[in-house]
């Protein structure tokens, strides 16, 4: 029997709290470990020699290497996949209790051993405050485990209609797929990175995980802990650094059944490329999975309060510095609140704390690495160089001396395709478009139609039949769709999420759509 289900509770660390005190202690014992070595593991053997190490250096502090890994190579991953499908053998067939105890047991263990430090590893390597590090290494990770272990026995449970004539039985067999995973993860979050080879592994599958160059540290603390669990050899194989190299042989290998993946949009158009480029040679249509880019709006209609808008958007457009897919990252406001909507802002936004990630007093610390420091300054100075269709109203100040920081940034435009109303910049920039209160047909049609992305979108409003037009008029524009909320922050087990559009094949992690993609049905009939 399953132990109750329920969402992991965050906890506060509040100043002067025992969970305050622990996290301090992880940070300062995680900072006297460092550099820590980091291997690829393959069939359980953890390989450390053989090539030249990678750093992982602070975003907050880029003089500071944290963790040091042995990247992957061609010959390393096929022998990953080899054994993998060894282990396929028995894991394919291992009962699903005993599968689903090994990720429980994990989701113990990251909740009552580990918690703090792979929060501390999230902290110092992903640049993320001790709050969104809980909600994403801690909450969010053990969530993906225990909601993906109720899931996984709901999917099993789904059988065919029982009203079958007299002398037959009919089943459905929830098989695993044929084949192995790759599983492609990000830097913006833990839990993603956690999910993404444990959600096929816990329908039975055998995944070959790459994690981001800028997680290594967080995501070999995760893949330990499932170690510790008891998961068997060779069913996820950790497989750090080299991207090209990676989905180079896992792509064209004949045994690849599914690739999942989050990152950019650009990366997922090339692996879905090189995919399509030889169909023939698999033994199955591989199933992709991916969620990409976002350009996520808060619409303000004429009728919202200013007092759920201002602090909303603020959550939705810098926590973790605008790194999330999800982050606000153009509004729509009507002329009659743009004045003390944008003084709210302004005025909220003076106050942010921006600076190191174990500071427990900053709201935001710095991005990832030089590359998104570039892109985000870049745009920062196209909204300069666009004098009269484009303004920096607050921040846009860059300063990566130590670390690469971006002050939080307001822009307005009068054009609404403007570059940074249609561009995901992934970083803290917000840009707003003003328009006139008897026009909010018009600004719903450009918030509706003029992006290519459709992953998530709120809007602010107290006029509730204004509500129920915008929540029919926006319907393809977000596969996660707020209202009076920020357009971040979905919860697993509460909000499914993904998105459709140029953001992703919208397969909703987080639910039991997403693990029904990793099983393939057998449908038996039995004359008796
Ligand atoms: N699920 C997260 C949220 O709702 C975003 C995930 C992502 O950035 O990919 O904020």
């Amino acid at each position: 029997h399953l132990p109750p289900i329920a969402n992991e509770a965050y906890q506060h660390y509040a100043p002067g709290s025992p969970e305050r005190a622990a996290q301090r202690a992880a940070l300062e014992a995680l900072e006297r470990e460092t550099p820590v070595r980091i291997p690829c593991v393959v069939n359980g053997r953890e390989i450390y020699d053989g090539a030249e190490l990678v750093e992982q250096r602070m975003p907050h502090d880029h003089r500071r290497v944290l963790a040091v890994y042995r990247p992957l190579d061609e010959a390393l991953v096929r022998e990953a996949i080899r054994g993998s499908l060894e282990a396929r053998q028995r894991w394919s067939r291992t009962p699903a209790d005993e599968r689903a105890a090994i990720f429980l047991k994990a989701a113990e263990l990251l909740s009552q051993r580990y918690r703090y430090r792979v929060n501390a590893a999230t902290m110092l390597g992903q640049g993320k405050n001790v709050w969104q590090a809980e909600i994403d290494s801690a909450v969010e990770t053990i969530d993906f485990w225990r909601f993906g272990v109720k899931y996984m026995r709901e999917i099993y449970a789904m059988q065919p209609p029982e009203n079958v004539p007299r002398g037959v039985w009919n089943r459905l067999e929830w098989r695993p797929l044929e084949g192995f995973v790759a599983a492609i993860t990000p830097f913006n979050f833990t839990a993603i990175g956690a999910n993404l080879p444990s959600s096929p592994a816990m329908m039975g599958n055998v995944a070959l995980w790459k994690p981001s160059d800028n997680t290594e540290l967080s995501t070999w603390m995760v893949f330990q802990i499932l170690r510790e669990a008891g998961l068997p050899d060779g069913v996820i194989q950790y497989l750090p650094g080299n991207g090209p190299v990676f989905s180079g042989v896992c792509l064209t290998d004949r045994h690849l059944a599914g690739l999942h993946f989050t990152g950019s949009t650009r990366t997922f158009h090339a692996l879905w490329q090189q995919m399509s480029a030889q169909l023939s040679a698999y033994r199955n249509y591989p199933r992709i999975v991916g969620e990409t880019g976002g350009k996520n709006f808060h619409f303000v209609h004429p009728s919202a309060d200013l007092d759920w808008v201002v602090p909303h958007t603020i959550r939705g457009a810098f926590e973790y510095q605008g790194q999330k897919c999800s982050a606000t990252s153009r509004m729509y406001v009507p002329r009659s609140l743009w004045p003390p909507l944008r003084d709210r802002l302004v005025s909220e936004m003076q106050q942010i704390r921006v600076g190191a990630a174990d500071d427990f007093t900053v709201f935001m610390s710095a991005v990832i690495h030089r590359r998104a420091f570039e892109r985000i300054r870049s745009y920062i100075e196209r909204v300069r160089a666009a004098s009269g269709t484009a303004e920096v109203l607050f921040g846009g100040e860059c300063d990566d001396s130590r670390g690469y920081f971006i002050q939080p940034t307001l822009v307005v435009t009068t054009d609404p395709q403007f570059v940074t109303m249609k561009e995901e910049v992934f970083g803290p920039l917000l840009t707003c478009y003003v328009y006139d209160d008897d026009q909010v047909e018009q600004a719903l049609d450009m918030a509706a139609d003029d992006s290519e992305y459709g992953l998530t979108g709120a809007i602010f409003a107290r006029d509730r039949h204004a509500m129920m037009r915008m929540t029919d008029r926006l319907r393809d524009a977000a596969g996660n769709f707020y209202i009076n909320d920020k357009c971040t922050g979905s919860i697993v087990g509460q909000q499914p999420f993904g998105g459709a559009r140029q953001s992703g094949t919208n397969d909703k992690s987080g639910s039991l759509l997403n693990l029904l993609r990793w099983a393939s049905a057998r449908a038996i009939k039995e004359s008796m």
